[in-house]
């Protein structure tokens, strides 16, 4: 059933990252919520999870199309779109539309559900105590860039500068 949030089933529930899929017990996943690209990133790092969790009963979703937009909007906003993963953006979003606690580590997922109020926690860290917003800035110019609009797959490829070619590097405003 994918893109179907406005049907509110699972509300409540949890929304897991890859980082908990492959940390937590078994016994913690069964009926949370993934989704269907992280059973290839699971079956790359962890095969031997990955087969087990096909068994538990882990809830593989998509998030609408809506709150995928919601999510990109507002990582372009605080900058969290530079560096972020296609997959950890449709995780934001999934627990957005379902209502669901997001559990992760990672610091810009965790941002950006704390500036949605939405609910997360850590999975194994304790996480972030506030929030920040992101600036791409060229550290030979000082020039100041507008964030991507799409997530990266590589979360270390930040583009060069337009106008003198150096590199780009991530700051807290
Ligand atoms: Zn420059």
């Amino acid at each position: 059933m994918k893109g179907m949030c406005s049907d509110q089933i699972m509300g409540g529930g949890k929304v897991l990252d890859t980082s908990a899929l492959i940390s937590w017990p078994l016994s913690e996943l069964r009926g949370s919520m993934i989704v269907s690209s992280q059973v290839g990133e699971l079956e790359k790092y962890s095969p031997m999870r990955a087969d087990i969790i096909h068994s538990l009963g882990l809830v593989i979703s998509e998030p609408s199309r809506e709150s995928l937009t919601t999510i990109s909007k507002l990582a372009m906003e605080t900058g969290d779109m530079t560096g972020i993963s296609p997959t950890d953006l449709s995780l934001v979003a999934l627990a957005h539309c379902r209502g669901a606690t997001l559990v992760t580590d990672d610091y810009r997922m965790q941002n950006l559900a704390e500036n949605l109020g939405m609910n997360w926690r850590g999975a194994v860290m304790n996480g972030i105590s506030e929030t920040w917003r992101w600036e791409l800035k060229c550290i030979g110019c000082g020039t100041i860039f507008d964030s991507p609009d799409s997530p990266s797959s590589n979360k270390r490829e930040l583009k060069q500068c337009e106008n003198c070619g150096s590199a780009l590097r991530l700051r807290k405003k």
